[in-house]
């Protein structure tokens, strides 16, 4: 597994570095926002938001513009951004300065095992064709939403969240089914992401397609109404 960690704070960058390789990791170090970009693939990135060089935001934007590689955030204490920022900028998860070596790992470990998921889960139904729900059509494989054959753009969680309920209709999903088959069990602040996420979704692809069920969860309805 190759880690592209962007850190500028020698003193925790090389011992970062020496500890993520001794647990196995091959490890990539770059110090400013230009050589991030500048990096060859890797299967995760560790991105320190305070860059000498270039916003830390506007890099994490970059990188997620370019491939759907998990990004985990570094932020400094005090500088702490809001989670619904941190999902728009399209990072997978956040730790704040000072960490503690464990932790780190277990989040990194995390992350690589919620993106394999999804990559067989993206797999395994990938000759299985589009969904077709009324006008919206769920493509797993290219990844791509359309509405009455307009194309949707939706975040990366936008599309996972939508696939999940769009790739069984009619079926009810509990809130808590939901945030550990599209999230993960260990997520922070599920409910008020949860809801973010199904609010934004609803103003891209109409508010009939995602049906609140009071007090259980959603469903994406067989026949959704005319919009
Ligand atoms: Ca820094």
């Amino acid at each position: 597994m190759r880690l592209l960690v962007i850190e500028d704070d020698r003193s925790i960058a090389e011992p970062l570095r020496t500890g993520l390789t001794r647990e196995g990791f091959e490890v990539h170090l770059v110090g400013t926002g230009e050589e991030a970009l500048a990096a060859p693939p890797a299967d995760l990135v560790l991105l320190d938001l305070g860059l000498p060089d270039l916003d830390g935001r506007v890099v994490c934007r970059e990188l997620r513009a370019r491939s759907q590689v998990p990004i985990i955030v570094v932020t400094a204490r005090g500088e702490e951004i809001d989670r619904v920022t941190l999902l728009e900028l399209g990072a997978d998860d956040y730790v704040v300065k000072p960490f503690g070596f464990r932790e780190l790992v277990a989040r990194i470990r995390a992350v690589l095992r919620r993106s394999a998921q999804e990559q067989t889960a993206a797999t395994s139904t990938a000759g299985s064709g589009p969904v077709t729900v009324g006008g919206l059509t769920v493509d797993r494989r290219t990844r791509k939403v359309t509405l009455a054959g307009e194309p949707v753009t939706l975040t990366p969680k936008e599309f996972d969240l939508l696939a999940y309920l769009a790739a069984d209709p009619g079926t009810v999903h509990t809130r808590d089914q939901i945030i550990s088959d599209v999230w993960d069990e260990n997520w922070w602040g599920p409910t008020k992401t949860l809801d973010v996420h199904i609010a934004s979704l609803r103003k891209k692809i109409g508010a009939a397609t995602i049906e609140t069920v009071r007090g259980v969860g959603f469903t994406v309805p067989d026949q959704p109404p005319e919009q």
